[in-house]
């Protein structure tokens, strides 16, 4: 079974982030969304409403699993009998990261790949902090995120 895992805040998850969960789950026969637990910075969102959002807009796609980890990305493949890192790449600007991210996992497990899919046109501009941006400011998010989680952006940046 070709199981992939696609790695990242999802803080929160954007329409950006669902469409490479859509298409990614099409090349692989299980793909794992991985919510990275980074003890050092806090997030808008906890972990398990990350991941609660993440399994509502997703659950029309049968093949995808959301779970939250800690440490390093290459100990959680290990942990998911996984050998194939999905990311998605918006522009140059991710680039530089990405590469260096992709060498660093490859050194650490040889066994492990990084496959790269483009974002869609329409989504290149899109991340999570920029998103969070405009909510804050009282901005239309439609369209930014899946519609089912607008609600609780607002209501999250109302309590903060
Ligand atoms: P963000 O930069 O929005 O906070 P994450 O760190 O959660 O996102 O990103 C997780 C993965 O999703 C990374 O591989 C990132 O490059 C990718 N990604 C984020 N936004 C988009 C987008 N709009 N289109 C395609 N890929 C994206």
């Amino acid at each position: 079974m070709r199981i992939g895992v696609y790695p990242g805040s999802f803080d929160p998850i954007t329409k950006g982030h669902l469409d490479i969960i859509e298409r990614g789950a099409k090349v692989f026969d299980k793909l794992i969304v991985g919510v990275l637990v980074n003890v050092e910075k806090k997030g808008l969102f906890d972990y398990s409403e990350r991941v609660e959002m993440i399994k509502r807009v997703a659950k029309h796609i049968p093949n995808v699993e959301v779970k939250c980890f800690e440490g390093l990305l290459i100990d959680f493949m290990k942990h998911e009998n996984a050998r194939v890192i999905l990311k998605g790449l918006r522009a140059v600007a991710d680039f530089e990261y990405e590469f260096q991210m992709a060498l660093m996992n490859n050194k650490l497990d040889p066994e492990v790949e990084t496959v790269f899919m483009m974002t869609s046109g329409k989504y290149s501009y899109l991340s999570s902090t920029a998103v969070k941006q405009v909510a804050k400011f009282g901005g239309c998010i439609e369209g930014l995120v899946p519609d089912e989680i607008i609600k609780d952006i607002f209501l999250k940046i109302k309590r903060e």
